[in-house]
């Protein structure tokens, strides 16, 4: 393994984590196995007592392929150690769960991927966790729901699909004032322009099914942070309770970052192209993207990310009727519920990822009708703005 501490970014996403095997392989090679062999009996007790350095014994517990990727993403992170997870739910079940007992209070924003809400307010609320949700926005919420007792801070630095930004500075600030900790999920703030781990932040959390992979294919998820905590209890938890990503998947997303940050790059760009050219379009209400001046907290989205990220939102006129014309219109944008895909995809939050929410619960969070994510993926940008354009001719 290469010492990989001085080299700037675009190497560490080549070469960071590299295990060679005896036979020398350029590309980093699969270790599709589920168990590895000991030359004694002695050797197999020996390991059992204590995994020394780069050893292995069973791929629930870890996986040279898998190690591969923790060490790469760890690297790219600033973080110390890595876990990788069989899915993002994977990863922010391990991180919570983890961490907290029963009696253990946790303030968390309340703006999130559905999936994170339940195990909040359903799995951990029946284990006796007490969850308060704020408005992530405003600072004086979490001031007043963060009390001495709080074990945990838990957000969503950029939220899905109306992309509004937390300062985490000032809300690590506050939870680390009470000895909370504080775990990010980070998806939208993407690992290229993560700023999480200087911010504060203990934990971070990703999907690598949206990024990472970045071309649809595999699920993944990565719990990164300082190694007491990511090889203490988070592994103890996930090793034991089977979260672990599968070594081929980890082979996927391991050559994947070779490029993650020139697609990311790519696709930042392509929603700049699209924000700025739809901003005053005359079919649309507004246009959501943290990286253009009309944002409502764009002066912390410019302070905190480097960039706007590869997502926008636009809120349709005429609400689903005329936002459902407009999906089907599109020839290029496919229509799904994921994201941050080499292919460019469109989102009807309302009636698909955030359906289940009651109403008055997609008002708060600002998800109406006429609202869809845009989500931009490899092809041309004016392609791609012409694709929007012509089906925004079809709204009456
Ligand atoms: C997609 C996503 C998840 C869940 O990830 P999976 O890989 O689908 O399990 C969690 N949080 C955020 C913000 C996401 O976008």
């Amino acid at each position: 393994m290469s010492n990989s501490s001085n080299w700037s970014r675009r190497t560490q996403a080549v070469h960071a984590g590299t295990r060679r095997s005896q036979y020398g392989e350029v590309s980093e090679a699969i270790f599709l196995t589920q168990g590895f062999v000991y030359d004694t009996a002695e050797d197999a007790e020996q390991r059992f007592i204590q995994i020394e350095g780069d050893e292995f014994i069973y791929a629930r517990y870890g996986n040279p392929t898998l190690a591969m990727f923790e060490d790469r993403m760890a690297a790219l992170e600033g973080a110390e150690a890595g876990f990788a997870c069989a899915s993002g739910m994977a990863a922010v079940n391990g991180a919570l769960m983890s961490l907290v007992k029963a009696g253990d209070h946790i303030v968390s924003s309340r703006a999130l991927f559905g999936s994170c809400l339940y195990i909040l307010e359903d799995i951990l609320a029946r284990f006796g966790v007490e969850i308060t949700l704020v408005d992530g926005r405003d600072l004086d919420a979490w001031k007043a729901a963060i009390r001495s007792d709080t074990r945990m801070v838990f957000l969503e630095s950029v939220s899905n699909p109306v992309l509004e930004v937390i300062d985490l500075k000032a809300v690590a600030d506050m939870a680390h004032a009470v000895g909370a900790m504080v775990v990010v999920d980070n998806v939208f703030a993407t690992p290229t322009y993560s700023y999480a781990i200087e911010a504060g932040a203990d934990l971070v959390v990703y999907s690598t099914t949206k990024h990472v992979d970045g071309q649809g294919r595999c699920l993944g998820g990565i719990i990164l942070g300082k190694r007491d905590i990511v090889r203490g209890p988070v592994e103890a938890y996930l090793k034991h309770t089977g979260g672990a990503m599968s070594p081929f998947n980890a082979w996927v997303m391991l050559k994947s970052l070779d490029t993650m940050d020139l697609r990311i790059d790519a696709q930042c760009d392509t929603a700049e192209v699209l924000a700025n050219g739809l901003a005053d379009h005359p079919k649309l209400n507004k246009v959501v993207y943290p990286g253009h001046p009309s944002h409502p907290q764009y002066a912390l989205a410019k302070r905190q990310c480097k960039r706007g990220g590869t997502v926008l939102a636009i809120e349709v006129k005429g609400g689903k009727e005329e936002a459902f014309k407009f999906l089907n219109a599109l020839e290029i944008f496919t229509i799904s519920n994921n994201f941050a895909d080499s292919k460019s995809i469109v989102t009807h939050p309302a009636t698909t990822t955030h359906q289940r929410l009651k109403p008055e619960h997609r008002a708060e969070l600002g998800i109406s009708d006429g609202i869809v994510r845009i989500s931009c993926g490899l092809e041309d940008a004016g392609d791609l703005l012409a694709d929007l354009q012509s089906a925004l001719d079809t709204v009456a």
